[in-house]
């Protein structure tokens, strides 16, 4: 299979998913998740028109935004260390992985040198892993009333990794808790924020992340192969 093959046949699999949920497959975007990939593969995936790109690693991006920038639609999804936010900085159109208030802050420092606004999702630790980054469902309301103060980030939505289950039927109840919690949220009109997204669902269990409400889906291995 080819990377754009592959790419064919997800796109199939999520309109399926969305007719299933009755919903607008234009709702729900594909970010290619191409962390540990060579940006040679990028390029495959661009060829085939996938413009849409997720990164894990602060430096890594860093070397694959200078080879791809101007084509290429970057989100940054993976854990990150305050220190590593300036490598980042202007260069992301949305940073899926924030989970605390201090990194939260970064994120608005940085952004503010160069005067615009950093759009960001919280992440959440919905299966309350140790091993898992993400905020507690507890702490999410106090979290996202500290975060909308910030003036140069804005909240656009939810975002999960959930344990991973072989039956992905078993991930649902994560993927529905997480659309519940952005649904109270939203109820209680906090300025400056909004939760539209919902970023939640991997290569085995994208579809279920779908009709369950996922409106970014991260997909790796099933684009570019098993990573090692
Ligand atoms: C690696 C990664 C993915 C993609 O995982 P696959 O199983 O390869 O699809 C999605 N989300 C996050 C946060 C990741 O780190």
């Amino acid at each position: 299979m080819t990377i754009s093959q592959n790419l064919q046949r997800i796109q199939q699999r999520v309109h399926n998913a969305c007719q299933r949920a009755r919903r607008d497959p234009a709702h729900v975007r594909l970010v290619a998740v191409s962390k540990t990939k060579p940006a040679a593969m990028i390029e495959a995936a661009l060829q085939a028109g996938q413009t849409l790109f997720g990164e894990s690693y602060a430096q890594e991006f860093s070397s694959k935004f200078d080879e791809l920038s101007d084509k290429v639609e970057w989100h940054f999804i993976g854990a990150l260390q305050s220190n590593k936010v300036k490598y980042l900085r202007g260069k992301v159109q949305l940073i899926h992985s924030v989970d605390r208030l201090s990194l939260a802050r970064e994120i608005d420092r940085q952004w503010g040198k160069i005067d615009r606004v950093a759009d960001i999702l919280l992440q959440l630790n919905l299966g309350g892993e140790a091993s898992k980054a993400g905020a507690d469902e507890e702490e999410l309301e106090t979290l996202l009333r500290q975060v909308a103060e910030l003036p140069n980030l804005r909240v656009r939505g939810l975002m999960a990794l959930p344990p991973y289950l072989e039956d992905p039927e078993q991930v649902r109840p994560y993927f529905r808790r997480l659309r519940e919690l952005a649904t109270l949220l939203r109820e209680r009109k906090i300025p400056n924020v909004a939760l539209r997204e919902l970023s939640m669902g991997m290569s085995h269990d994208f579809e279920v992340a779908i009709e369950e409400g996922a409106t970014l889906i991260r997909v790796g291995s099933a684009i570019f192969g098993e990573r090692y």
